[in-house]
């Protein structure tokens, strides 16, 4: 989706948002440095959110992560086996895998890996289409940006 117009102001900050990310589900934009900041809010403290991202308090650890045996004989826990070979993506095919989380139903690790996508501070292009998951109806509750306004910027 092509940014609505370079004069928009930003639903969060409330200053002008150019490039303007739309927010379409809420009749507005979002600038750069508040998605970013909404990126750090998921990366840093996601069971924090789950008023505005409901799915994030999905299946929050009740199972023991697995482990796997490496080259070294060493054994690791399979899931900083994962962040480290997702160290090496660009930011491109990050977003790339949060789309697929999200088609196949592991919707935590699709909202957590769209925040990681924003604190990238990526491409316009790019950081809409974290947007367009995050705020999606399906996912991001309706008051959803009021509260995060809230907690980005208490009054
Ligand atoms: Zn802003």
């Amino acid at each position: 989706m092509e940014p609505i117009t370079d004069l928009a102001t930003c639903l969060l900050c409330g200053a002008g948002a150019s490039p303007a990310l739309n927010l379409p589900r809420f009749a507005g934009a979002a600038c750069q440095g508040c998605a970013q900041r909404v990126g750090h809010l998921l990366v840093q403290d996601p069971t924090s959110l789950t008023d505005i991202w409901p799915l994030l308090a999905d299946d929050v650890d009740d199972e023991p992560e697995p482990s796997v045996q490496r080259a070294d004989g060493k054994t690791v826990e399979l899931r900083q086996v994962i962040a480290e070979m997702k160290r090496e993506l660009s930011v491109e095919d990050r977003m790339k895998l949060a789309e697929m989380y999200g088609e196949i139903g592991l919707i935590r690790e699709q909202l957590e890996e769209c925040g990681r996508v924003l604190v990238a501070a990526p491409a316009a292009g790019l950081a809409q289409r974290a947007l367009d998951v995050l705020f999606s109806e399906e996912l991001c509750s309706p008051r959803g940006i009021e509260e995060l306004r809230g907690r980005m910027f208490p009054a």
